[in-house]
């Protein structure tokens, strides 16, 4: 029985597997038919070619846009030392009163224009007719000097004239004097005034000077003479002490600012008792030159004719 049975079952799944076979053959017959009949249908179509390359158009990518470079880094600039900015001086000037006026080869001090030097506290600046100090100026340093009656003198020249006085006292046994030292710009011209007033404009012009332009308001000019009962005067050059001084001078930082070969240079006459203070190097390059201070830094007078 069973095995009977299992003929039957054995024929009927073998009837089944062939119409199930040919089921499928007549299937796959099918698929290919209607697959070259869709493949040729869009061979000859144009629109479904436009399509085709339409959409081909869209899905192209949007490019990429090219990366921009990263920038390289710009090399750090070496750092080089910041330079403090030069203040860029403007040179002030005290313009004349009037037009130039020579008085026997004496400028009129007050027909000339000024500059005001920059560096009044510089032991070394040059101040004359042409250059003028601030007229309030008033130096930090003033001291009393001795062998004097009360004037004062900036500390530095104050011990240069002690110095110089002992030395000539202990050299010929005699000394000077100071009669005058520092002056503020109202005596100044109270001795201008004075000296117009008793000699005449042209010898004030030749002997004096104006306020804010003299070397005295600098506390660094000294007029001496052999004894505090002697006036000043152009005889103290050829006296012994006058001598000495004149020797020596520059070993302490003076020197005789006012002489005969330099007036034309200077715009002054000859003061026999006029000494000025610069410090030892330049009073000893100016005598050993036989320099005015003028002529040191290339600022001499200018004569009429000369422009
Ligand atoms: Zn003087």
């Amino acid at each position: 029985m069973h095995n009977r049975n299992f003929g039957s079952l054995k024929k009927a799944v073998h009837s089944l597997s062939v119409v199930q076979t040919r089921f499928v053959t007549a299937l796959f017959v099918c698929l290919i038919t209607v697959g070259l009949f869709v493949s040729c249908s869009k061979d000859n179509n144009p629109e479904s070619t436009l399509s085709s390359e339409t959409s081909v158009q869209v899905v192209t990518n949007t490019p990429t846009p090219t990366l921009s470079p990263t920038p390289t880094s710009s090399p750090t600039p070496t750092s080089s030392p910041t330079p403090t900015p030069t203040p860029t001086q403007v040179p002030e000037y005290i313009e004349p009163d009037y037009d130039t006026v020579w008085y026997n080869g004496f400028v009129d001090p007050y027909s000339v224009r000024a500059e005001v030097v920059s560096n009044p506290d510089d032991i070394t600046v040059l101040v004359n007719k042409y250059y003028a100090l601030p007229i309030d100026y008033v130096p930090s340093d003033l001291v009393t000097a001795p062998y004097s009656y009360d004037q004062q003198l900036r500390s530095e020249c104050c011990e240069a004239w002690i110095l110089m006085h002992d030395d000539c006292m202990e050299a010929i046994d005699q000394a000077p004097f100071l009669v005058s030292g520092y002056r503020d710009s109202s005596l100044q011209q109270y001795l201008f005034d004075r000296s117009k007033n008793k000699n005449g404009y042209a010898f004030a012009c030749q002997k004096n000077a104006r306020p804010g332009r003299s070397e005295h308001q600098l506390g660094l000019a000294i007029d001496i003479t052999t004894s505090y009962w002697t006036n000043i005067d152009d005889t103290f050059g050829s006296t012994t002490c006058g001598q000495w001084i004149n020797e020596h001078c520059h070993e302490y930082g003076f020197i005789l600012r006012f002489q005969q070969q330099y007036t034309a240079e200077t715009g002054y006459g000859v003061e026999a008792w006029h000494y000025r203070y610069v410090g030892v190097e330049l009073a000893t390059y100016l005598y050993e030159n036989d320099m005015s201070l003028e002529a040191y830094y290339g600022k001499i007078q200018i004569l009429p004719g000369d422009e």
